[in-house]
């Protein structure tokens, strides 16, 4: 009998009222099928079938209190008491627009709305507004939402299978539907290439309205920066007059609470914030510059959204703050102990089977992937691993009770703990053994 038998049924009912069956397509990639959660708690998730799992997915990021938190919660629900939107101005738009602008060293003022996707989409106007230019420069490998002028497509196994016509300028769209037009004022850069930066921001300095990054590239294995490259990015952007976005909708209240810009200690003109930022709901941010932000106020630039800065959104985002500044930031530390225990783990229980993987961590998220090589610093090489092997290591672990993406990047909270990692590792060990056996 199939053990996921109640999920799939309830799939093939979605299907019928659901348009693909799941509500974000990447969703769809689950193997052996996409999961029905009964309910979930701290570090763990209850599927219908009735399996616990230690959940390592975390709603692809922002969980970083785990589920239902019992004070964040609460401080949701007393919101709620007193409605949960309202359509005008209350006090908790200014609790977190002031928290996010003490916690955050480059936000000056900030705009909210409710995805990652719309930050990016309004960060980007901010910089065309405020340059007179059109050009963005974006990177490989990178992320940044879907909306129809920055969603494009890479070799990668989340992204390719959505891969449709290379567009005339040869950049890839990220789906079936997106205008050709829509891509034209994208530049796409290899990453970590210092020279190519400054060959293309030099070349092209006086269409260039922004340059848009992950400063850790998580959305493809986890990569850091090189030393100095960021610094460099910085320099040759305030040389040129472009705006420089770090879309920090991951790295966000990962990385600490001031972000990785806080971490590196370098000011992007403005960042975009989310997932984390308000730990399971619905809420993200443009925060920067008042002389860019300041385009919202002269009128310039629309700032719309009819839930944005709700109640509920913004108490929630204020109980994250407020959890995660306990005890001088101990929670970082705390994630980044629980998370270098397994990748400390991970590594020496696949090297002893015989398994060749790479796991780069950066604080409490890391990429798991198996690939003949001892390090992963770019987006080729990363382009070479076996997705095809994780993706069944990713089905046998959640066969023994863990769920991680089929993609290889784990997110760890601060329910995460000893136990839980002791039960993971134990569960790597056996997955590993059956693996190497059938290889
Ligand atoms: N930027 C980055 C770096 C992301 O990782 C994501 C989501 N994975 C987004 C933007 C888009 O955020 P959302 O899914 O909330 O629209």
């Amino acid at each position: 009998m199939n053990r996921y038998l109640q999920s799939v049924e309830k799939l093939q009912e979605a299907r019928t009222y659901v348009a693909g069956g799941v509500a974000s397509s990447l969703r769809a990639s689950m193997k052996p099928t996409p999961l029905y959660v009964q309910k979930a708690f701290g570090a763990r998730i209850l599927d219908v079938d009735n399996h616990e799992y230690i959940d390592y997915m975390l709603a692809y990021g922002p969980l970083i209190l785990g589920h239902a938190h019992p004070a964040y919660n609460e401080q949701i629900y007393e919101a709620m008491q007193n409605g949960s939107t309202y359509g005008l101005q209350h006090d908790g738009e200014i609790r977190l627009g002031q928290r996010l602008t003490e916690i955050l060293p480059c936000a000056e003022q900030v705009a909210f709305s409710g995805s990652g996707t719309e930050a990016v989409m309004l960060a980007l106007r901010l910089a065309r507004a405020y340059t007179g230019k059109t050009k963005t420069v974006r990177f490989y490998g990178h992320y940044h939402g879907w909306s129809d002028a920055i969603f494009t497509s890479f070799p990668s196994p989340d992204f390719s299978s959505n891969g449709h016509s290379a567009a005339a300028s040869g950049i890839i769209q990220g789906t079936g539907g997106q205008s050709q037009n829509s891509l034209q004022d994208l530049i796409v850069l290899p990453w970590n290439d210092p020279e190519a930066l400054e060959e293309t921001l030099t070349k092209h300095q006086h269409e260039i309205s922004a340059v848009i990054t992950e400063p850790v590239m998580c959305n493809s294995g986890c990569i850091s920066p090189l030393p100095g490259y960021m610094e460099k990015m910085r320099e040759l952007t305030s040389k040129f007059g472009i705006v420089l976005i770090w879309d920090e909708v991951i790295t966000g209240f990962r990385l600490g609470l001031g972000g990785a810009h806080e971490r590196f200690g370098i000011d992007p003109d403005l960042v975009t914030i989310g997932k984390a930022m308000a730990g399971g709901v619905a809420l993200s941010a443009v925060a920067g510059k008042r002389d860019i932000m300041h385009l919202i106020e002269e009128g310039t630039v629309m700032h719309l959204g009819t839930l944005n800065g709700n109640s509920l959104a913004t108490a929630a985002g204020l109980a994250v703050i407020q959890e995660l500044s306990k005890s001088e930031g101990q929670a970082f530390k705390d994630m980044d102990r629980t998370a270098t225990m397994l990748t400390e783990g991970i590594r020496s229980i696949l090297k002893a089977n015989g398994l060749q993987a790479v796991v780069n961590q950066q604080g409490p998220v890391f990429h798991l992937m198996f690939i003949d090589r001892t390090e992963v610093a770019d987006f080729d090489t990363f382009n070479l691993r076996d997705s095809q092997l994780y993706t069944r290591f990713a089905e046998e672990m959640l066969h023994e009770g863990v769920l991680v993406r089929p993609n290889g990047l784990w997110y760890v909270s601060t329910a995460h703990g000893e136990k839980e990692v002791l039960e993971t590792l134990a569960a790597v060990e056996r997955v590993a053994q059956r693996i190497a056996a059938y290889r």
